[in-house]
């Protein structure tokens, strides 16, 4: 798993400003100083979050009065401090997450609009967007949709989506075959991911091919029957190709 920070604690006992737009209840925590950049971060949320739910095409857009809005934490710097992350090797630090209680975001150095951050936070709503919607799938189809959408969206164009591609072609050539049945246990995949492996870009170049082949509601549809350790995503993307998972290494790969 990428590092765990406290945060529960902060979020009890820091003291938060409060600023709600259509679609979040923003937290600001107490101890960060003003700055224009996060003012102007703050601004952009509602724009972002329009896009990814016309990119993933949830109609959560259509009336901002009827949702439950989501709940964003910007945390202060020491929470990265106290969790060892700023150090001489590196003094700029991102850290972003989602969970049941929102997203959460922790930086040093880095201005708050910038694209890294943008890209992240971006990264960090699609999660909450489609746990809120159809809940969560195995590791490598989460953060694979959140890796794929991020670059469609991204304000670098769309460069980026070759990355996805480039992480394919890496781990085909690097591992023994078999590597994607292993990819679609969650523990499996982190254990890649530690190891260095490109797996959230395999992740996108498999989501990339599954909503191209067979469509956005398809996808949806095995994150609805799906869970966080769900051990047999393999079985259903076989059922769902009709081919052995090696055949789509291959295949994906030509
Ligand atoms: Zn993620």
């Amino acid at each position: 798993m990428p590092v765990q920070i406290d945060l529960i604690s902060r979020r009890r006992f820091a003291l938060w400003q409060v600023k709600e737009s259509d679609f979040f209840i923003v937290h600001i925590d107490n101890d960060l100083e003003p700055s224009e950049t996060r003012d102007q971060l703050i601004a952009k949320l509602d724009s972002l979050h329009r896009e990814i739910c016309d990119v993933l095409a949830f109609p959560d857009v259509g009336n901002p009065e009827s949702l439950l809005k989501l709940n964003v934490w910007l945390y202060a710097d020491t929470v990265l401090e106290q969790a060892g992350l700023i150090t001489e090797a590196t003094p700029k630090q991102f850290y972003g997450a989602a969970s049941p209680a929102g997203v959460h975001i922790a930086l040093h150095g880095l201005d708050w609009d910038s694209a890294l951050v943008i890209d992240c936070i971006i990264h960090e709503d699609i999660h909450a967007v489609l746990g809120k919607n159809v809940g969560e799938a195995p590791s490598l189809l989460n953060e694979g949709i959140a890796a794929y959408c991020e670059r469609m969206l991204s304000r670098d164009g769309s460069g980026r989506l070759n990355e996805l591609r480039e992480g394919w072609m890496s781990i085909h050539v690097s591992e023994k075959s078999g590597w994607l049945r292993r990819a679609c246990q969650t523990e499996e995949f982190w254990q890649a991911y530690n190891a260095n492996l490109p797996m959230y870009e395999v992740g996108g170049y498999l989501v990339r091919y599954i909503i191209e082949t067979q469509g956005l509601d398809v996808l949806k549809q095995i994150f609805l029957s799906s869970h966080y350790m769900d051990d047999s995503l393999a079985d259903k993307l076989e059922q769902l190709f009709g081919v052995k998972l090696e055949h789509i290494e291959q295949q994906l790969a030509a």
